[in-house]
């Protein structure tokens, strides 16, 4: 069958491919440890599932505006407020979930050759999205002599006068790497003489242990304000995955254009679902904190038996729950490691290839303690018998 040339230029998502690997050897009756899903563990928080039955209940079952409830748009810009960003209600666009917040951002922004500048490791989706949008991904690769973090003057080098957008993820998903306040300040100053936009994806801005500590670019200042589009949502924070709510902050034309895009694919995000976003903003947020520190206790607990075994290395990840560890001295690729290690020893991770970093794999910790300790026994042995 001949299909559109834009498919073929995307990959499949390679770690929802092992997820489902992972989970017909379960169905199968074998003994998984699973660190490769990218969601929270824990039940979405009950009084954000009383607001949705409540909304449900009272009717809150029909179209919506395409842009979002306002009371929720509102909830949202108030929350941005507080991280020291001035968004009203009208710069704010409700998505589903901040994947599709960073896919309308690129149909919004990008023309045919438009470059876009992705730090390696990367979130899997960025150079898809992009490309789907037509547009190139620009990688630069990071390593871990500088914390995987790209540097003021790598990002000035890749800029070319095609350079239209910088994609920021701090924490960042793959290595739990947050950028100190002075980092983010020395790239700002790069966008602004650029005169490039910086989306700064900040899924996991409330997932990050001290000393490490979250500061939005759009905060440092007016002139880098201006060049910043902020794209977040509920899933990670709040532990509501399969809600699909999220959203993209950014100057009025730019969230119009996205709105009008929204408005002729998906609509409004469901109704309901916005309801129980409303209570995850206006409610306690002893839910999160309360999900963070479990996070924080289990990051102590891998981090320390990981470093245990020969032949792994791994720094020290400061937000997010995912461990990047670098496999190089096995001599094995990640898709091997990661194949292998699933067939015989029952552990399912993901290949740092994915993220464009074949000398690594991603484990997610937001998984239980005994899968923790069980697993990392079973990756010790399986690494032994690669060395
Ligand atoms: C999970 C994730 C997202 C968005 O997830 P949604 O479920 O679509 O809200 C965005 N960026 C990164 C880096 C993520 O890990």
């Amino acid at each position: 069958m001949k299909l559109a040339a834009r498919v073929s230029q995307v990959t499949p998502s390679l770690t929802l491919a092992i997820a489902a690997k992972a989970k017909a050897m379960q169905a199968d009756g074998l003994d998984v440890c699973s660190f490769s899903t990218g969601e929270p563990d824990f039940e979405t928080p009950t009084h954000i599932k009383a607001a949705a039955i409540k909304a449900l209940e009272a009717g809150k079952t029909r179209y919506g505006p395409a842009a979002g409830e306002p009371r929720l748009r509102s909830a949202i810009a108030q929350s941005l407020q507080a991280d020291g960003l001035c968004y009203a209600a009208e710069n704010v666009i409700v998505t589903n979930g901040g994947k599709h917040s960073l896919f309308n951002l690129m149909m919004a922004l990008l023309d045919p050759g438009d470059e876009v500048i992705i730090p390696a490791p990367y979130w899997l989706s960025y150079p898809e999205m992009v490309r789907l949008a037509a547009g190139v991904p620009v990688i630069v690769p990071t390593d871990a002599a500088s914390g995987y973090k790209i540097t003021p003057s790598q990002l000035q080098q890749a800029i070319t006068p095609r350079t239209r957008l910088f994609v920021l993820n701090s924490p960042s998903n793959p290595t739990g790497m947050v950028y100190t306040a002075a980092e983010i300040q020395a790239i700002a100053d790069v966008i602004v003489a650029a005169n490039v936009w910086v989306v700064s994806d900040e899924i996991y801005g409330k997932i990050t242990y001290e000393p490490a500590q979250h500061v939005s670019i759009g905060s440092l200042g007016p002139k880098i304000f201006e060049r910043t589009l902020i794209s977040s949502g509920f899933a990670k924070a709040y532990s509501m995955t399969g809600w699909r709510v999220g959203y993209l902050a950014g100057p009025v034309e730019l969230i119009k254009a996205a709105s009008t895009i929204q408005g002729h694919s998906t609509s409004n995000v469901c109704t309901f679902a916005q309801y129980g976003a409303i209570a995850a903003l206006e409610g306690s947020q002893e839910c999160v904190e309360q999900m963070r520190l479990a996070f924080a206790e289990r990051r102590i607990v891998i981090l320390d038996l990981l470093r245990q075994i020969p032949g792994l290395t791994c720094g020290q990840p400061e937000g997010a729950f995912y461990l990047f560890v670098n496999i190089r001295q096995t001599g094995l690729t990640s898709l091997q490691f990661c194949d292998a290690l699933l067939e015989t020893h029952q552990v399912a991770t993901i290949p740092g290839i994915a993220f464009g970093a074949d000398d690594h794999i991603r484990l997610s910790y937001a998984t239980d303690m005994t899968t923790i300790e069980r697993g990392m026994e079973r990756l010790a042995t399986f690494v032994k018998s690669h060395l």
